[in-house]
């Protein structure tokens, strides 16, 4: 793939992460174009010095496109104007956290049009996308990942090949069931530490030094919990799908995962204490409503 394609990219979805990764390519000297369906996030972009052209007409003249959008179905909605749009050659980098059926799916249809489609999910929140620090999991053939490496590696400090189409957000999935998971057990051994008359600072000083440590207690508690902040910029509404991607996708193979499970159903029984739009840590105040509240 020629080097100077990757200088000039489309971007479709300008929310949280996708402003902050359009901001991020600026800075580095890339040509970034983009569409919003919302009117607030194109202004913001337009003023970031993002060329706000209408969908058809940014995918027409894309070479290189990037998706960040909230979920499968409006992933699914823009891989079918892409099909309409599209010129032959192009590249849909999906960064959105989405399903690898869908995934599939999109691959193959775009492939049949001579299109290139690769699942490039993310993780590290809006900072990670804005400073180009986030960590991806890449589901592409290994000769696309690595002609992509030179975008990816202004994108992300982190960049892996976990396999084909479809792979990257299995591995996403996976990666947000197990923080799903660990905040939940990590407030949940805060509370008994605090009960049995010990400061979270202290707890904390111990817990990530010792083999209990996870991004939960490293990241999450310090940066956005302890502080009551609840500041991070990744939704209750986005996590909550998360999770029912992980069940969806349980089901789908048929397994029962008794841990998982009830992860599940405490993430689904929060829906009557925190709206979508809260913050995802504040998922501990259903554990301990005194200790976070
Ligand atoms: P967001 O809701 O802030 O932004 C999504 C944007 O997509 C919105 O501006 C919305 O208007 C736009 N949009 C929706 N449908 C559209 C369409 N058909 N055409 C054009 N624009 C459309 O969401 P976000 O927090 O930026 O997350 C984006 C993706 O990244 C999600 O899949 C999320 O799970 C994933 N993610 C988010 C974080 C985080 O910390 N926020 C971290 C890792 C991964």
């Amino acid at each position: 793939m020629d080097r100077e394609l990757l200088k000039d990219v489309a971007i479709i979805g300008l929310g949280n992460m996708g402003l902050g990764m359009a901001k991020n390519l600026l800075a580095k000297g890339i040509t970034v174009s983009g569409f919003d369906l919302s009117e607030t996030a194109t202004v913001a972009a337009s003023k970031a010095g993002v060329k706000i052209l209408p969908a058809a007409q940014l995918i027409a003249e894309a070479r290189i496109l990037i998706l960040s959008l909230p979920k499968a179905e409006h992933v699914l909605a823009c891989s079918e104007e892409i099909e309409v749009w599209g010129k032959k050659g192009l590249v849909v980098i999906d960064t959105s956290t989405s399903t690898p059926t869908v995934t599939r799916e999109i691959y193959q249809r775009l492939l049949e049009r001579e299109m290139l489609f690769v699942d490039a999910p993310v993780s590290g929140g809006p900072q990670g996308a804005l400073n180009g620090t986030m960590t991806m999991v890449v589901g592409a053939d290994k000769w696309l990942f690595e002609a992509l490496l030179p975008l990816l590696e202004m994108m992300s400090s982190t960049q892996v090949n976990v396999g084909k189409a479809g792979a990257g957000n299995i591995v996403k999935i996976c990666n947000n069931l197990l923080i799903a998971a660990h905040l939940i057990t990590t407030a949940e051994a805060l509370s008994l530490a605090a009960k049995a008359g010990v400061e979270p600072e202290a707890f904390f000083a111990g817990i990530n030094k010792g083999s209990g440590r996870s991004a939960a207690s490293e990241v999450n508690f310090p940066l956005w919990i302890l502080n009551g902040q609840y500041h991070s910029g990744f939704t209750m509404g986005l996590m909550r799908k998360d999770v029912g991607l992980a069940q969806s996708l349980m089901a789908e193979l048929e397994m029962e995962l008794p841990l998982s499970q009830e992860v599940m159903a405490l993430w689904e029984q929060s829906r009557t204490l925190l709206a979508d739009h809260a913050d995802f840590n504040e998922i501990v105040k259903q554990s301990d409503s005194e200790l976070y509240g």
